[in-house]
Order: C-alpha cells, then structure tokens, then sequence
C-alpha cells in the first residue's frame, strides 16, 4: 500500500492504472469504512481511500476538536484489507486558498434533520468532496447509508455538476448490540456506550410498529422511549427513502426510512433504518 500527501504524487501514480475507486473518510477508521474498501476492491482495478478531517464540515468547534485522529492503526486497517493508496493530504493542499465554500445550495435536503440541525455541514462536504473528486477522478466512490442524507447531497452534487463518477451506496454496520458504528463512539465512556445501544433498539421498535401504527403514535413512542434513557434526542423523522420528503401520514410512500439523531453525553450519534 502506498502513502501520499501531495496531490502531485498521487496523481501521477494514478496515471493508467485502471479503473479507480474511491472511499473518501475522516480517519478513526472501523468495520464500516472496510466494509466500503472491500466493495471498492470488489469492483475496481485500483482502491483509493482518503484520510482527511474536514474543517468546513464541522458546525461545532469543539466536535472537531475532539474528532479521534489514528493514523497509523488507520493505515494498518486499510493495508489489512487490500486499499491500495492511502490519500492523506495536510490541510493547505485540499483548501490552498482558505476555506473557500463551493456556491451550492441544497435546497431541501438543508432545510430537514443533518442539514436544519447542522447548519452549512453539507455545503462543506460538498465542497472537500467535490475537491477530493477533483483529485482522485475516481470512476466509482463508495459511501456509507450510515449518513443516508449525506448520500443524497453526493448524489444531487454530482448531478449537478455532471461529475461522471458512480456513487455506490453501501449498508450500514453495526456493533453486536445493534450500535452503528462511527468514529466517534470511540469518544463514548463505557456507561454511555451502552446507552448508546438504545438508539438502534428504538429504531428497531419504531420499524415493528411501522406494521401496524401511524406515524404520530410512532413519534410519540419513541420521545417516550428516548425519555427513559440518558440519551437527549434531537430529531427522529419518518421519510420518504428517495426524497427525504417528511411523512405525516401512513399513506404517503411505500419506501420509507427512519432517521434519528441523539447527543449521548457530548457525542451526538446518528442512524436510521428503512421501515
Ligand atoms: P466518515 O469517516 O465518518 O466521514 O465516514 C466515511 C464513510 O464511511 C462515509 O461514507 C460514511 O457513511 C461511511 N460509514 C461510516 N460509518 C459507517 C457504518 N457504520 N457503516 C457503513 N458505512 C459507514
């Protein structure tokens, strides 16, 4: 596995070398970020991961502050598991010219859940996306349905500006107790990694209830669950799974998904599931 720093010398090792994947991530690396490797290395001649914290997608100092940084068990992770080229640029080659943010507004996908609660989280990832496509000029990327919204703003960014890569989307993985995971649970005390487990538990709940239930019992279900735990809930929406159109009633679409954001202690996890 190759290292690079420079976009110089990752582009010119990149030169005829097939068809490129790529799976951008902000490091503290775990199972769900291999699980987007091994894909990319299923169906690409060459495996590109990019090892970055984004600055321009943090709304919260402090998050990114705290955000864990592991190189090096990052590096081993990805050479156990086949990536070719590790990417992990210093902060001034991706933004050279200050944070400056790409003109591109969202719309809808803003106004609801990631983007209401994080106000210009998607504008910046957008930005080192579309910067890291710029690079890389991968044929597939993969990313996560850990952040469903989040791969809806890739798709309607490459859409938008006609970038000819695929986006593969990938499921979500989980910890045995149901816990999606992410980097930052590694931040999580171990009293609070279990309460964590409560949020695919009532995800899990609010799909069984699905069957039978509408969607304000359902909300109403999960505050009250949400309230029996040290777990402070931010939102948990029911969605159309291709709009992300908020559902208020039953009858409105057949591929609907849940979507949840909660603080445990100072972390705020995300997470959802198709109902
Ligand atoms: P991050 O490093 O958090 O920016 O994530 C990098 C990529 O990994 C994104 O496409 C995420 O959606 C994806 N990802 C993060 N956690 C998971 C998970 N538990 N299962 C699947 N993909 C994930």
């Amino acid at each position: 596995m190759q290292v690079f720093n420079k976009i110089a010398d990752l582009r010119l090792y990149l030169k005829n070398k097939g068809v490129i994947g790529f799976v951008p991530t902000m490091g503290a690396l775990h199972n769900g970020h291999v699980s987007l490797v091994k894909e990319s290395v299923n169906q690409c001649d060459i495996t590109v991961s990019s090892i970055f914290v984004n600055p321009t997608q943090f709304n919260n100092p402090d998050d990114l502050k705290r955000y864990p940084r592991t190189l090096e068990a990052d590096c081993r992770l990805l050479e156990q598991n086949d990536c070719d080229i590790v990417f992990a640029p210093a902060i001034e080659e991706v933004y050279p010219d200050g944070y400056r943010l790409l003109d591109i507004d969202f719309g809808y996908l803003e106004k609801v859940m990631e983007g209401k609660f994080r106000p210009g989280h998607f504008r910046g990832v957008a930005t080192v996306v579309k910067r890291l496509f710029d690079i890389v000029e991968p044929q597939k990327a993969f990313f996560g349905q850990k952040d469903y919204q989040q791969l809806m703003v890739i798709k309607e960014l490459v859409k938008r500006y006609q970038i000819s890569t695929q986006i593969v989307g990938c499921p979500i993985i989980r910890e045995s107790d149901g816990l999606a995971m992410s980097s930052r649970n590694m931040l999580l005390s171990e009293a609070e990694r279990k309460e964590a487990g409560n949020i695919c538990r009532i995800l899990t709940l609010a799909k069984e209830l699905w069957k039978k239930e509408d969607v304000n019992f359902i909300k109403q279900v999960v505050k009250n669950e949400f309230g029996k735990t040290n777990l402070q809930l931010e939102y948990f929406e029911i969605a159309g799974s291709e709009n992300l159109q908020l559902i208020g009633t039953k009858e409105d679409t057949k591929n609907v998904i849940a979507c949840v954001a909660a603080y445990c202690g100072k972390v705020r996890l995300i997470d959802n599931m198709f109902l």
